[in-house]
């Protein structure tokens, strides 16, 4: 029998919670009545309980007939054996226990949220985060997604408090000294979407949404940073009523932000829960990233209110169902929002952070065996999210996405209240088209990996070839595996994949898109007289890389940056990159394409170059570094003096958001000094001009000095990249009295952002004194550990202070630190990463640890084989460029 799964003999039905939190000594008592179904007869029940004391529990019939139980607690197992003297027979019974726990600053189940209110005395708030496995923290239930219930909260509270559950509030009075708040039923579901959060908190006015009223909550002071999230959250809401053709499954709204939390947010039904910079944004002050990400995960949260929510997955084995459909869905709702915004091509970004992880031997398949509940937390991933998402939308774009949708509604309906499983998303989608879908689909659910297709003409013929695509040859060796053999290696990689493919084939200036079903190793087309190019993968959805021979590739090359879409420029340039890393294209001729992109218009296309420019600069040698600097300039200085410093009346958001890409790009890892210098300008003349403009010359004036939010955050991290120590100081006072949530975090990075030793020293203590909050600290971290000049004191870091990280941060929180070991790309650091995991017998849960491993393998491997290359190159490039190092910068920066 499996220790973590509970068995069906007894089922919840109905949750009646009390409970009674105390902020002040970070304590709660509650009490559970449970009405049950004994299904056959039992003389014992097990549930889930974990860090939950219970002084009491018994069971009584509707007779009357009661039964105290004897309670024994399993630690290792988190649940709680109830044992009853006689046996219980079949029927409708009602469980009762009382217990205390903990409220914990470890940011799951339920737990303690501080923050300084405006006069900079510490508040506290409690808040809850049970997904996937902690609701069993807060009070004893039957804590797997299976077992779906109704529940009726009370809570006690401190009377100058307030308090928001997934339901309306049916009543509220004072008895003892308490405030007791009542909250209606909600609807059947699963435990991890409870939700409560008790404190001194605001809302917005509701705004109405069909019968919906729609809140955003914050600590007090905070509420004139909601609106944007509330007209986010009132389309995408009004979006889904339609798209699903259901009505909202709550009784209204409510979007809160907790200054502490581990995730992004998180779906709890009626009372979703967000960290402030998802959630609460000044529109005017914020670059458009930070406005999109808003945008995208108040949308992601709303779509699990059907998807997940109403209807749920069976087991986290299928998590999938939940997040790749809510980030599909998110990506809809946001372009129908703003299609200005491009959402879709914006999407080629994530999709390609999911093929660089399932590009790993150590990826894993979408659906994936979870066992224990650390198995559970590592499915959160880009596998589950993004790629999910993206094999999504390449099935939406084949069946057409009005039939997409119809299956989805029919899944939805078929399914609501309940629990379901890919199977029957297959079947509804399957009827909506009429055709099978799991014969198409399985091999990308059920699989690991994706395919490569290499494109070559033979003479009027095009022949395409798909085999598995891999960064490394071979699995590396050594790596160690993290937990036990697993059953799931029974889902061996697919040679061959069945794979709708889109082609544009152009003849005679007319382009003509055969749409194909890609089944054998290898297709053959004829290709029209005239022919002139082909572009594999047309629209960009594909879940696959595409190398073209390079006579093909040649043509595409012509065509950019006009003749081409963004998203086929990006994946041309993301694919080129890929193929690069894993050895199946030299790095000099990468180089010399990214030459061809200077005049590209697409922030996107320039994601890809900045990020193999930041790749390289982790595996150059210091001395080398300098080339590598002037090359970078060299790519980006035409765009950098097209689109300057100041925007244009009528440019997009988009254009905004590239001329800050650009400039940070341009004076941090081009290390530019005119740009640092005029950055520094710009930022005296910012900081000079009052905040608070009282009269019109003084608001004139602070118009007039106004920087776009897009170089602002770009002249940030400039800074800090040059900056020195009288810097640093005043950027952590920027950080602590940051006015948004947005600004607090560009000025939390930057500090990891400056490159003097003893600032290193100084932000990394910072990541365990206190000052910077364990929801951000591991990304702080990681952050210095893929950073060419901090990754070693960070490394060090991490070793000598393991014990502590691992007991501050939140439980994701190792997990995402230790996403920076990519960046120790030397074969010494390598060495010394590997031999400290084996040492401390760190597991991550699922295979996440394998692949930080395997990732940082292709950057040491990709040093190895291509460093000198690379030194040739830069060698070659720029000898005429190296002369501009000759500046205080420049050289000071060569000393490193
Ligand atoms: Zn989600």
């Amino acid at each position: 029998m499996d220790p973590y799964r509970l068995p069906h003999s007894v089922l919840p039905v109905r949750y009646g919670l009390r409970l009674e939190p105390d902020l002040a000594r970070a304590t709660f008592t509650g009490e559970v009545r449970i009405a049950v179904e004994v299904r056959e007869p039992v003389s014992e029940i097990v549930l889930n309980a974990a860090e939950l004391r219970i002084s009491e529990a018994s069971i009584q019939n509707a007779k009357g007939v009661s039964h105290p139980a004897n309670v024994e607690l399993e630690v290792s197992t988190e649940r709680a054996r109830l044992r009853f003297p006689g046996s219980l027979a079949p029927g409708t019974w009602e469980l009762r226990v009382a217990f205390t726990g903990i409220l914990n600053d470890k940011l799951r189940g339920f737990y303690r949220s501080t923050y300084k209110d405006a006069r900079g005395v510490t508040q506290t708030l409690a808040a809850t985060q049970f997904e996937a496995t902690d609701a069993r923290r807060a009070f004893p239930c039957w804590d797997e997604p299976i077992f779906k219930a109704v529940f009726s909260t009370t809570l006690a509270i401190d009377p100058a408090l307030t308090a928001v559950s997934n339901t309306a509030v049916l009543s509220e009075e004072i008895r003892d000294g308490r405030k007791l708040i009542r909250f209606a039923d909600t609807i059947r579901m699963s435990t991890y979407l409870v939700a409560f959060v008790v404190g001194n908190l605001e809302a917005t006015d509701p705004v109405m949404v069909g019968r919906t009223p729609l809140r955003v909550w914050s600590v007090p002071g905070k509420r004139h940073l909601a609106a944007f999230a509330q007209q986010a959250a009132a389309f995408s809401l009004r979006f889904f009523e339609q798209y699903y053709g259901l009505p909202y499954p709550g009784d209204k709204l409510d979007l809160l932000a907790i200054p502490d939390f581990a995730s992004g947010a998180m779906e709890n039904l009626g009372a979703i829960t967000f960290r402030e910079n998802a959630l609460l944004v000044d529109e005017k002050a914020a670059t458009h990233g930070e406005l999109e990400r808003v945008a995208d995960v108040v949308a992601h949260e709303n779509a699990h209110m059907w998807f997940g929510d109403l209807v749920t997955m069976s087991w986290w084995n299928g998590l999938w169902l939940n997040e790749a459909f809510a980030t599909f869905m998110e990506m809809l709702a946001v372009d129908a929002w703003k299609p200005e915004w491009q959402r879709w091509i914006t999407f080629g970004v994530s999709r390609a952070a999911a093929l660089a992880v399932d590009g790993l031997h150590s990826t894993r398949p979408i659906e994936y065996p979870v066992r224990a509940p650390r198995d559970a937390d590592a499915m959160f991933d880009v596998l589950t999210y993004e790629k999910g998402a993206s094999v999504l939308r390449m099935l939406e774009q084949h069946l057409g996405p009005e039939v997409f949708r119809d299956g989805v509604r029919q899944y939805l309906r078929r399914h609501a209240h309940g629990n379901a499983d890919t199977g029957d998303l297959w079947t509804a989608l399957g009827q909506a088209a009429k055709q099978s879908v799991p014969a198409l689909m399985d091999g990308w659910i059920f699989h690991p990996g994706y395919p490569l297709i290499t494109a070559r003409l033979d003479r009027n013929r095009l022949v395409l070839r798909q085999e598995r695509f891999t960064s490394l040859k071979e699995p590396p060796g050594g790596a160690a595996t993290d937990g036990p053999a697993r059953t799931s290696e029974a889902t061996p990689p697919l040679r061959q994949w069945r794979m709708p493919v889109q082609l544009r084939i152009v003849a005679k200036g007319k382009p003509v898109t055969r749409r194909l079903l890609f089944t054998d190793a290898e297709q053959t087309i004829t290709v029209p007289k005239g022919f002139e190019h082909v572009v594999v993968n047309a629209g960009g959805h594909g879940f696959y890389r595409v190398r073209y021979e390079p006579a093909l590739r040649e043509r595409l090359l012509r065509l950019i940056p006009d003749g081409l879409p963004a998203i086929e420029r990006f994946n041309l340039l993301n694919d080129a990159w890929a193929t690069t890393v894993a050895g199946l294209m030299r790095l000099p001729e990468y180089l010399d394409l990214t030459a061809r992109f200077r005049s590209d218009p697409d922030r996107n296309v320039w994601s890809v170059l900045f990020d193999s420019f930041q790749a390289l600069n982790r595996i150059i040698d210091p001395a080398g570094r300098p080339g590598l600097e002037a090359l970078v300039r060299d790519r980006l200085s035409a765009a950098v003096s097209r689109l300057g410093w100041t925007p244009r009346p009528d440019e997009s958001e988009l254009t905004r958001q590239l001329r800050g890409d650009l400039l940070r790009a341009f004076g941090t890892t081009g290390n530019d000094p005119r740009t640092q210098a005029r950055a520094a300008e710009l930022y005296a003349n910012s900081v000079k001009s009052p905040s608070r403009g009282t009269d019109g010359r003084e608001a004139n004036q602070r118009e007039a000095n106004m920087i776009d939010p897009n170089v602002v955050s770009a002249v940030i991290a400039i800074l800090a990249h040059a900056g020195d120590r009288v810097r640093y100081t005043e950027f952590l006072e920027r950080f602590r009295s940051a006015p948004t949530p947005q600004e607090e975090r560009r000025y939390l990075y930057a500090l990891a952002g400056f490159q003097d030793g003893a600032l290193v020293e100084e932000t990394l203590s910072r990541t365990i004194n206190g000052e910077i909050r364990t929801q951000d600290s591991p990304f702080v971290v990681a952050a210095l550990l893929t950073s060419v000049h901090g990754r070693e004191q960070a490394w060090n870091f991490v070793k000598t202070h393991w014990d502590t990280l691992d007991r501050l941060f939140p439980k994701n929180g190792v997990r995402r630190m230790l996403h920076g070991i990519a960046g120790l790309a030397t074969p010494e650091l390598e060495q010394d990463v590997k031999q400290f995991i084996a040492m401390r017998k760190i597991h991550l849960g699922g295979k996440t640890l394998e692949q930080y491993l395997e990732q940082l393998h292709i950057a040491v491997a990709f040093r190895t084989r291509e460093g000198p290359a690379l030194r040739a190159y830069l060698k070659r490039a720029g000898a005429p460029a190296g002369r501009r190092l000759k500046n205080k910068q420049g050289v000071r920066h060569e000393e490193r």
